[in-house]
């Protein structure tokens, strides 16, 4: 059994006593809940201030991008062991706003996931087609190209441990959800890709998560998908109240 993971990425928001009010009127709405992981991935300048607040509770840290080296001349970059020191077990890797506007490819993602895991963190690898590439029917040749460049040269074992979001570009921010159908097609088609290119093993293991307007309205639909394992959810994580909503998804 693959347990749900939902996951809050915070993107650019929220000050650092934002970030740990949201966390405190977080905790207790949440803290019975056990059948599903919950993780937040708030900006690298409240990371330590969370992590505090987060102690002892049912909420993991997440951090939103790392760089792959552990340390040296690399004025402005974040290595994951440093992540993994201020209290983090996940880190995002590749989200189409880094693929973007910050010049992630999938080389660097592959790079960072390698390093994530050398230093014990969990990665949430991103992958997902823009709008003109579902339209023009290369949604699985894209979606193959980035999960198997991202995750070149890591073993089974590792795969298996590793969290895949699919986040379909056109989706994010947009209020468009992919249909319960559409999301699923996809997931089905990683799950094959990871058997075909690591094992059946890693396949029935790896979480994929589904992200692009996950709302407390269309959580349980797609949570329903037997090849969904959870989500990554970006505007109803600033909120307590919808955030808990979706990681309660199962008692509404
Ligand atoms: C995201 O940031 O990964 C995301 C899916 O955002 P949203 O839920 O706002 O579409």
């Amino acid at each position: 059994m693959r347990k749900p993971v939902i996951a809050g990425n915070w993107k650019l928001f929220k000050t650092i006593s934002e970030s740990v009010a949201l966390v405190d009127a977080l905790k207790p709405i949440v803290d019975k809940t056990r059948s599903v992981e919950i993780v937040v991935a708030p900006v690298f300048t409240a990371l330590s201030r969370v992590s505090e607040a987060i102690a002892g509770s049912n909420i993991n840290l997440s951090a939103q991008n790392c760089f792959w080296e552990e340390e040296g001349a690399f004025t402005g970059e974040v290595a994951p062991k440093l992540l993994k020191d201020v209290g983090c077990s996940y880190v995002i890797i590749g989200h189409s706003e880094r693929r973007q506007y910050f010049g992630d490819t999938d080389l660097s993602v592959n790079k960072k996931v390698k390093a994530a895991v050398s230093a014990d963190l969990t990665p949430i690898v991103c992958v997902g087609e823009t709008l003109a590439e579902r339209e023009s029917g290369s949604t699985f040749t894209v979606i193959e190209a980035q999960v198997k460049n991202s995750l070149t040269g890591i073993p089974a074992e590792v795969v298996a441990r590793l969290i895949i979001a699919y986040e379909p570009v056109w989706a994010i921010g947009t209020g468009k959800t992919a249909s319960d159908e559409q999301a699923q097609e996809v997931h089905l088609f990683i799950r094959e890709l990871v058997a075909r290119l690591f094992s059946p093993g890693a396949a029935d293991k790896v979480r994929i998560l589904y992200g692009g307007s996950v709302k407390p309205d269309n959580v349980k639909g797609l949570m329903a998908q037997p090849d969904i394992d959870g989500a990554l959810v970006g505007g109803a994580s600033l909120k307590a109240d919808s955030f808990a909503s979706i990681v309660n998804y199962a008692a509404s």
